[in-house]
């Protein structure tokens, strides 16, 4: 766990992340990693000296599994509410979610590389489907009246209603998988895009780069790949000079 600025928490779970936001004894959840990362999840809050109950909402970038893990249990057993877009809350209620398909990875996953990171997610969940049919389009527009205050910003492209959130008092930009910095099947570190084959429109994962450029942030906290201490002009910047890699894998 990696406080990168005041009561803004990044936690790294099988090869995912997910962040905290406090505000006392109250929290933000973003994101919720693979189902198996659920004890993970619940550890990194008892960390912080608080309890699951202490999670306010959770807030999810998109509807992938791999960041939806532990949404049902926090859920069930502590009646945490989860917000997302109104687009990827209709795909989480239905299980229809717009992910890689399993020929896809397996096409991919045929190299030395590929093969460890499927056997992680394997491992952390990957078969098991999730639908989430409790799943709330945001309360409000503009900032959350949640811990850390966050900004939802609209970046669609790997799913359709894809966000990231802004904290604008932090500094701190959280991307998801709009913007990365590392991932399994990539050879390079520090901003990218994800494969194209990972986004539902790739053209739009690119385009929505723009709609994170001018943002004020200085630490980019990415769905998966270490927290990068730099401007999101400078990261989009470095993403589109990577995609000539990231295009190709
Ligand atoms: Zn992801």
């Amino acid at each position: 766990m990696q406080e990168i600025a005041d009561d803004v928490f990044c936690v790294e779970g099988t090869a995912v992340n997910w962040a905290l936001l406090r505000d006392g004894a109250a929290l933000t959840l973003i994101d919720a990693g693979w189902s198996k990362d659920t004890a993970r999840v619940e550890a990194s809050i008892r960390e912080l000296g608080c309890h699951p109950r202490d999670v306010q909402a959770i807030l999810l970038t998109h509807a992938h599994i791999d960041h939806m893990g532990a949404i049902n249990h926090f859920h069930q057993r502590y009646g945490t509410p989860v917000f997302m877009s109104a687009a990827d809350a209709e795909h989480a209620r239905s299980g229809d979610l717009e992910q890689a398909s399993p020929v896809d990875i397996v096409r991919r996953c045929l190299r030395p590389r590929g093969l460890r990171w499927t056997a992680r997610i394997l491992g952390a969940g990957a078969l098991t489907p999730i639908t989430i049919g409790h799943a709330q389009p945001y309360p409000q527009t503009g900032p959350l009246d949640l811990p850390g205050t966050p900004v939802p910003v609209a970046c669609s492209g790997h799913t359709s209603g894809h966000s990231a959130f802004h904290l604008p008092s932090s500094g701190v930009l959280i991307t998801g998988d709009a913007l990365v910095t590392g991932h399994g099947l990539s050879p390079i570190a520090g901003p990218q895009l994800l494969p194209p084959f990972f986004a539902h429109r790739p053209d739009e994962a690119e385009a929505a780069l723009s709609a994170l450029a001018d943002i004020d942030a200085e630490w980019i906290l990415p769905g998966h790949g270490a927290p990068w201490h730099g401007t999101p002009t400078a990261a989009v910047e470095l993403a589109r000079r990577n995609a000539s890699v990231t295009d190709r894998i």
